[in-house]
């Protein structure tokens, strides 16, 4: 068994699509990156990686690398899933936290679950997805931008 962490952060921007765990998020604006930007799958993949100790994300799919931008998150993770499994790893269970102060998620949180769970090839009980506001603090709690976290299981495949 091995564990993993992973962490990510993208400032938010008017003229964006907000995607969240693979999701489409009802906003007026959305997460900013050379990608796109979604945090949450940012962070389970570090975590997967982390866990297979394979560096992180920005290794894999350095932004100098024009055949990255606007990778989707599914595709992402496609390619993550490839990198452990020729690790001989499979994961076992992910557990997430987004922070965001808005919108409000709650009524994602399965659509969430269940996107994660399929990227990552698990059944919807082993993905677990927390939401937190930053009680108004920081660029967070200001609006100004959503992280997430996250944390990966990983046992031989
Ligand atoms: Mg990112």
């Amino acid at each position: 068994m091995r564990v993993g962490y992973g962490y990510d952060l993208h400032r938010l921007a008017p003229g964006r699509d907000l995607w969240l765990g693979g999701i489409r998020i009802d906003y007026d604006r959305g997460l900013v990156g050379h990608s796109d930007a979604d945090v949450l799958v940012h962070a389970v993949a570090d975590a997967l990686l982390g866990a297979a100790a394979l560096g992180d994300i920005g290794q894999h799919f350095p932004e100098h690398d024009g055949r990255w931008r606007d990778l989707k998150g599914s595709a992402l993770m496609e390619r993550v899933m490839g990198l452990i499994a020729e690790k001989k790893f499979k994961p076992v269970n992910v557990d997430c936290v987004i922070h965001a102060e808005k919108p409000k998620l709650s009524q994602y949180r399965d659509a969430i679950r269940k996107s994660i769970a399929d990227m990552a090839r698990l059944p919807a009980e082993s993905v677990n997805v927390k939401f937190k506001t930053n009680e108004g603090l920081d660029a967070v709690g200001r609006g100004e931008a959503i992280s997430a976290s996250a944390v990966a299981l990983l046992s031989d495949a």
